[in-house]
This record gives C-alpha cells, structure tokens and sequence, in this order.
C-alpha cells in the first residue's frame, strides 16, 4: 500500500491509499478517485509540503523538549520536584501567585497552568513565574 496525497480542482487536499503507482493512475484514469468534500474526480497529486500541525507553531514544535534530549530530562526533573513539593492549583495558577504576591494567601509553592501572556504579566507585577512547556508524556 502507498499513499498519496492528493489534491481535487477546487483545491481540497486528502490522503488516499493505492496497491500501487501504477493503480493511482489507472483509477485517476477512470475517475475512479473522488474528492470526500466536494465529489471531484479532477485530482492529482498534491505537492510536496512540509508538514505542518494544526494549533501548534512550527517555533513550538521546534523548542518542545523530545524524550532523549536533556531539556526533556532537566524538565522531568524539575516537575517531578514540583510535583512532590508544590501544590498543583491548574489554571488558578496566576490568581494564586497573586494572592500569595500580596499577602492575601500563605506563601507555599504552587505550579499550575498560565499563558505565555500571564506569566508575562505576573513578571512585570514583579511575581516569579517560570514557564514550562508541556512535556509530550502529559498528553498521553
Ligand atoms: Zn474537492
């Protein structure tokens, strides 16, 4: 089995899976090919692309720590530290860090979740926020 990828007349790309060259361009040839969006038989293969991920920037892909590499290690380090130490508070995390900022909560150390924009906001309140990518074994 091979698979192209294909793109209809009307520009919509999608995958298909032939035995062989030779049987995608006899059921190109027989129109035997269709577009699952829009039913066209006018498809060819798509050019050549880079791949790129939906919802994630390719700077992102290209800083996220690997399995193997020694930001990974030094990342599952520190969140196993975290995790044994600190108290998890999730999305809370910037309210929290403020609350404990002004005194209105014990200070403890705590870890949770903040965008890029929080914790820039929370550094020029003069709060210390590190940022930590997700490492790819929380999205199992
Ligand atoms: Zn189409």
């Amino acid at each position: 089995m091979i698979r192209f990828a294909l793109i209809c007349a009307r520009g919509h790309d999608f995958d298909a899976w032939f035995g062989s060259g030779d049987s995608y361009d006899e059921q190109v040839e027989a129109r035997a090919v269709v577009c699952p969006y829009c039913g066209s038989a006018e498809v060819k293969k798509a050019p050549m692309a880079p791949a790129v991920r939906k919802g994630r920037s390719a700077l992102a892909e290209a800083l996220a720590p690997r399995e193997g590499n020694k930001t990974y290690a030094l990342l599952k380090n520190l969140r196993a530290h975290l995790k044994a130490n600190a108290e998890h508070v999730g999305p809370a995390f910037p309210e929290e860090a403020r609350k404990m900022h002004y005194g209105e909560t014990e200070a403890r150390s705590i870890y949770g979740e903040a965008s890029l924009e929080e914790a820039k906001a929370l550094r020029e309140e003069g709060i210390p926020a590190v940022p930590l990518p997700p490492l790819p074994e929380e999205h199992n």
